[in-house]
């Protein structure tokens, strides 16, 4: 009886690994189609400046449209892009047509200082990351000076030496760099203080519970005076209400990204948040 019931355990579990390969292979397949298929788009997020209330920055926050499921967050699907290798091409999309939308904005008389766009892991290490990336500025004629590009510290301390090289590289043609869910990587300030990085986003953990939670509040300080004492400058993600706002201003943190002031919108509607007299 015991043999039976092990058997019946081995057939559930064979069941549900095959299930689970092959709802893989689906949405693996899917997702190399989904470029050729155009299912990609673009949302953008305002990171506000506090000093003069101007949109410094638009954060390019990537979404696919699924052909069955609608919608889907990079949660979804950036995991198994980056695990296949699709994250190299869709990143290149996303630069692409963070190009073609500096481009449209202007045409709209919208000149924002810059477009901020995420690499990962495996992007970031893509041998010709540098020359691809400079390519498609110049075929668009943008300068790297109006693209930030956000890694996470653990993106950045995989490899010190050879991240600091790359960050040199891309310092060098003018790219801004940030540090992206700053707080959450563990690395030490000893390593950080290597790289030509402009900016530490703090990541939205930290924000989330203040200025209500002291342990959190006490965090938030000590990372935006030690930001400034080493001359960069901070962004506060996540967001959302009139108190860490008031909790971030007292902190004379610069910019401010959250819902408070918009969720990531599609295009369309960003410009018309640009453009709308009374935000
Ligand atoms: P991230 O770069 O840290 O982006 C911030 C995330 O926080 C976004 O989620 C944004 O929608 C969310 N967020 C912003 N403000 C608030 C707020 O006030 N409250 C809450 N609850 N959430 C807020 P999203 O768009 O789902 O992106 C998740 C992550 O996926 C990003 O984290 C980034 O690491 C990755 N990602 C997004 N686009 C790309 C891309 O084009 N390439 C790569 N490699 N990764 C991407
Ligand atoms: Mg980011
Ligand atoms: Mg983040
Ligand atoms: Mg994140």
């Amino acid at each position: 009886e015991a043999k039976q019931r092990g058997r019946n355990l081995y057939q559930f579990y064979t069941q549900d690994l095959n299930s689970r390969t092959y709802r893989h292979l689906v949405m693996e397949n899917q997702l190399v189609k989904a470029l050729a298929k155009d299912e990609f788009d673009l949302h953008y997020q305002p990171q506000i400046s506090l000093r003069n209330g101007q949109v410094e920055a638009l954060e390019a926050l990537v979404r696919w449209h699924h052909p069955e499921k609608g919608l889907q967050n990079p949660a979804h699907f950036i995991p198994l892009a980056e695990d296949t290798g699709i994250i190299e091409g869709l990143g290149q999309w996303v630069l692409r047509r963070v190009c073609q939308d500096i481009l449209r904005l202007r045409q709209a008389g919208i000149e924002l200082p810059r477009m901020a766009i995420n690499l990962s892991a495996r992007q970031f290490r893509q041998v010709d990351l540098v020359e691809r990336y400079t390519h498609i500025l110049s075929e668009y004629g943008i300068s790297p000076s109006h693209i930030e590009l956000e890694l996470t510290e653990s993106t950045i301390m995989q490899d010190i030496k050879v991240a600091v090289d790359i960050f040199e590289q891309l310092h060098q043609l003018g790219f801004r760099l940030a540090v992206d869910d700053f707080g959450t990587g563990y690395s030490s300030l000893n390593n950080l203080k290597h790289f030509p990085i402009h900016s530490l986003k703090i990541d939205r953990s930290f924000v989330s519970d203040t200025p209500h939670d002291r342990d959190d509040t006490a965090i938030v300080t000590a990372i935006v005076a030690m930001a400034k004492s080493l001359g960069l400058e901070v962004v506060a993600e996540g967001v959302e209400n009139e108190d860490q706002l008031n909790f971030l201003k007292k902190l004379d943190c610069e910019l401010i990204q959250g819902y408070y002031y918009s969720k990531p919108l599609p295009f369309d509607e960003v410009c018309q948040y640009l453009m709308a007299p009374d935000r």
